[in-house]
C-alpha cells in the first residue's frame, strides 16, 4: 500500500527544485493540501510517482510561460502558485494538480492526451507525459480529467479507487 500523501510532497519538491536548478529565475509558490486521513492504496508507486510529476512539472512550467506573458504586458500582481491536493471520495481517493499558470486553449483540449502532442519548444518536451499519465492511470482503474481556461489556469483531477 501506498502513502499518495508522501508521493505529492516528495514530487512537488523535487519538481520544483529541479526548474529552480534549470533557471535561477524560476520561481512560484506551491502548496500541499493533503488530507491526513487518505488511506494508502494499492498502486504501483513508481507509475503514480511518474504521474504526479509529471502533472506538476507541467504546472509549474505552465505558471513560468504565464510569468514571461506577465513581464512582457507589464503585469506585476501575477503570483504563481501550484497546489496538490488530496482527498477521499466513496470508494476511491482523488489527487488535484491545480495551477494558475497559462491554461489550455479550447482549441488543443482534446488533443493533449495523445502521444507526442506538446506545444513545448523541441528539447523542452515529448509530448508524451500526459499520454503516460493517461494510460497508467486507467491500468489502475482509475480516471484522469482536465479543467482549464486559457490564460488562467488548470486543474488536473485523478481519482483512483481505493481497492484494486
Ligand atoms: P509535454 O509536457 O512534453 O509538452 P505533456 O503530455 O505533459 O507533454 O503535455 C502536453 C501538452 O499539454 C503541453 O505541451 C501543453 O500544451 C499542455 N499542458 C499540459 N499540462 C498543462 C498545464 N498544466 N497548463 C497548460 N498546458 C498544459
Ligand atoms: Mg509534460
Amino acid at each position: 500500500p501506498t502513502d499518495i500523501n508522501g508521493l505529492a510532497d516528495e514530487f512537488i519538491r523535487l519538481s520544483f527544485h529541479g526548474l529552480r536548478a534549470k533557471d535561477k529565475s524560476f520561481n512560484a509558490n506551491f502548496k500541499l493540501d493533503l488530507d491526513p486521513d487518505l488511506p494508502k492504496i494499492n498502486v504501483i508507486p513508481q507509475d503514480i510517482g511518474r504521474v504526479l510529476l509529471n502533472l506538476i512539472n507541467n504546472a509549474f512550467y505552465a505558471c513560468a510561460e504565464r510569468s514571461q506573458t506577465a513581464v512582457r504586458e507589464k503585469i506585476d500582481d501575477y503570483n504563481p502558485e501550484v497546489i496538490v491536493s488530496t482527498q477521499v471520495a466513496r470508494s476511491s481517493i482523488i489527487i488535484e494538480v491545480k495551477d494558475n499558470g497559462s491554461g489550455i486553449p479550447d482549441s488543443i483540449k482534446e488533443k493533449i492526451f495523445n502521444p507526442f502532442f506538446t506545444t513545448k519548444p523541441s528539447g523542452s518536451g515529448t509530448g508524451l507525459g500526459l499520454s503516460m499519465s493517461y494510460d497508467i492511470v486507467k491500468a489502475h482503474g482509475g480516471e484522469i480529467k482536465v479543467d482549464s481556461i486559457a490564460g488562467h489556469g488548470s486543474t488536473f483531477t485523478i481519482t483512483l479507487p481505493m481497492s484494486k
